[in-house]
């Protein structure tokens, strides 16, 4: 069953003997023809996807897991409402618009940064780290000073990223290597018992997904494996940037383990609250929202 609670960017619900919490950060319109090309955009379209202004509306979730002793975080996306790196990212993207955020999320449901244990982050794309640190008295501090902070090793050793001082590979995530927290990623590897980050690259080299199991229930956070919906219809549409090939072979392996099945899913720009599921179709597999 899920629980709604009281503001309408944070949604909880039970996985297994674990609490897994959607928490929007905000919502980014993006002109459909600048991710899909006209036939796929023309197929959106006729779906109703889009709005008026022929953008999509694309969520930001970030997925917190309260597990045993674990408090894990997943991909924490933006700075603060109002800090600097926010003006500057609404100039990037016309349009942004912010919930109370990430920070405000956790705190309705009692959790401290100081309390994370762990932060996984699916991808070295600033969206969805960018929140590693917090802007105080106009520096980069750590957000999450107790967190070990994990990403797939190929998404940091030999980024270019990390030697442009602008950059927030270098700014944000540099700032937590520099105090040690940073651990990279080979491969598949268990987190903590049931929580485990698994290769699946083709948005960036490293990318990787989540699954966790509990009490014989399955949840996964995809990140990025599928941008919207109609992916998973069709699993050769993605963005221009993607390495189709390889981004296909990591689609095809995480649908022969879960789908179709009852594992309940989120991927990170989904709309809010983001939960669904992969059913079987005659032809393949479509998503659907629970
Ligand atoms: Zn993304």
């Amino acid at each position: 069953m899920a629980e709604q609670s009281p503001v309408a960017y944070v949604s909880s619900r039970r996985i297994g003997d674990a609490t897994v919490t959607v928490i929007n950060d905000g919502i980014i319109p993006i002109p459909v023809a600048s991710v899909f090309p006209p036939p796929e955009a023309a197929l959106i379209r006729a779906g109703g996807e889009v709005d008026a202004n022929d953008r999509l509306n694309s969520g930001q979730m970030v997925i917190h897991i309260g597990i045993g002793d674990a408090s894990i975080l997943i991909d924490p996306a933006y700075d603060d409402p109002g800090s600097a790196w926010n003006d500057h990212f609404a100039t990037i993207w016309p349009g942004l618009t912010r919930t109370p955020g990430m920070e405000a999320g956790l705190a309705s449901i009692g959790v401290r940064p100081e309390a994370i244990t762990h932060i996984l982050i699916t991808h070295a794309h600033d969206d969805h780290f960018a929140g590693v640190v917090a802007e105080r008295g106009g520096r980069n501090a750590v957000r999450f000073p107790n967190a070990r902070h994990l990403i797939g090793r190929a998404d940091w050793e030999g980024n270019p990223r990390r030697d442009m001082p602008e950059r927030d590979l270098s700014a944000r995530l540099g700032a937590v290597a520099k105090r040690g927290l940073l651990d990279l990623v080979d491969g598949d590897q268990e987190v903590v018992p049931g929580v485990a980050m698994i290769h699946a690259p083709g948005e960036t080299p490293g990318h990787s997904i989540i699954r966790l199991d509990s009490a014989g229930a399955r949840f996964y956070a995809l990140g990025d494996l599928f941008h919207h919906p109609s992916e998973i219809g069709h699993l050769n549409w993605a963005s221009p940037w993607v390495d189709l090939p390889t981004m296909r072979a990591s689609r095809d392996r995480f649908l022969a383990e879960a789908g179709p099945t009852d594992a309940t899913i989120v991927f990170t720009h989904e709309h809010f609250p983001a939960w669904g599921h992969i059913v079987a179709t005659d032809r393949g597999y479509r998503w659907e929202r629970t």
